[in-house]
């Protein structure tokens, strides 16, 4: 009996497949690489001192995935692989609905086919688009996602559901991940972006690193308590932990659920900033310039349906969040080429 892992190799994919093999879970992983390294996994494999089996290839291919399938005893299937950076969405729209939406629909196809029918799909925040009350519970009504990443999210949740009413059999968890930082405490898996970071705290570590001269804060006067975004940022092992409570809870419930994981509190770009300067000793310089365009002034979770129905609830504070991302970049200033 193994768990199948799409985009296992990853950011969150990697944290998730170490906490599986360390759960004495039997993993296969598939991915294709487009966005990770395999240097992930073997640092993985290394920290859990066990190995996963993993297995390169593309999950829009659909012979490929059938043959992964036939050849392992697949029960259930974390579903991470896609593409995420909002900006290239808006200038390679086709590729992400592609990518998101294909390579949902060809897995499905796969698992149906192999009888495989519990999947828990990363979905996003961004689904709930300017809420207007916050906290956002998942009650909140879906609003409109500001760029074809967001929409690919909110489509594939469709999918998902109307897979779930056609069929009894399926159980599905659409996790609303809000803001995933942080890295294991190992300091040797973390967050790696290809180019220049778009989200905010892998921008940041990398100013306090060296690699870039400073921040640009996106605006300085939105309503909020100091004038700058407010996000609720989740460390990636408690959204890792959320995973397994989901994927338990699946093995008991049928049909399509839907859990917000974040931490119920929101932080601001400066606070954020203060708090990485106070773990990591370094200065950040940065710039307030004009809003960027999409971004919603704040967003932060109701985490209580987690809790309630998973006996899920984040434990980690800002300062740790900040504390691990500073020990994977320092240690690893330039991600796993260094
Ligand atoms: P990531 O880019 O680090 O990981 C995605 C992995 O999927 C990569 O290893 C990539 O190589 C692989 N992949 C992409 N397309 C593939 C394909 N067609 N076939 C096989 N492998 C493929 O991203 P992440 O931050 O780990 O995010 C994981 C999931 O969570 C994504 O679906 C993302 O949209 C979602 N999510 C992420 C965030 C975030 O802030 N990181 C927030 C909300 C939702
Ligand atoms: N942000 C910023 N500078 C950056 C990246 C992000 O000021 O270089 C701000 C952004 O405007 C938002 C917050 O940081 O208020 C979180 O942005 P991120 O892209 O990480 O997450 P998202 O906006 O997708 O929730």
């Amino acid at each position: 009996m193994a768990v199948l892992v799409t985009g296992g190799a990853g950011y969150i994919g990697s944290h998730m497949v170490l906490s599986l093999l360390k759960e004495a879970y039997e993993v296969v992983v598939v991915d294709n690489f487009c966005n990770s390294s395999p240097e992930a996994l073997r640092r993985v494999c290394s920290i859990a001192e066990r190995e996963c089996s993993v297995v390169e290839g593309d999950i829009r291919d659909e012979a490929f995935l059938d043959k992964v399938f036939k050849e392992n005893d697949i029960t259930e299937v974390l579903h991470f692989a896609g593409l995420k950076a909002v900006g290239e969405s808006v200038s390679a729209p086709l590729k992400y609905y592609d990518n998101n939406i294909t390579g949902t629909l060809t897995l499905c196809r796969v698992m149906q086919r192999a009888g495989v029918r519990n999947l828990v799909f990363s979905s996003s925040a961004t689904v709930y688009g300017d809420a207007k009350n916050m906290p956002i519970s998942e009650d909140c009504p879906t609003g409109t996602p500001t760029n074809p990443y967001g929409r690919s999210k909110l489509i594939v949740e469709e999918i998902l559901r109307d897979v779930a009413k056609s069929d009894p059999e399926w159980s599905i968890a659409l996790l609303r991940y809000f803001n995933p930082v942080g890295a294991h405490e190992s300091g040797l898996i973390g967050e790696d972006p290809m180019g220049e970071p778009n989200n905010l705290v892998p921008y940041v570590a990398q100013v306090a690193v060296g690699r870039r001269p400073r921040l640009s804060i996106f605006g300085g006067d939105y309503q909020t308590k100091d004038g700058t975004g407010v996000r609720d940022y989740i460390h990636v092992e408690d959204l890792v932990a959320g995973h397994l409570a989901a994927m338990k809870k699946l093995a008991t419930e049928k049909g399509a659920k839907i859990w917000n994981l974040g931490t119920g509190h929101g932080s601001s770009v400066l606070e954020v900033v203060e708090a990485f300067q106070r773990v990591s000793g370094r200065d950040i310089s940065y710039t307030i310039i004009d809003r960027r365009e999409g971004d919603i002034p704040e967003c932060w979770a109701d985490p209580s349906h987690a809790k309630k129905e998973l006996g899920w609830a984040a434990t980690k504070s800002l300062n740790d969040m900040m504390a691990d991302t500073w020990r994977w970049q320092s240690k690893n200033p330039d991600g796993y080429r260094s």
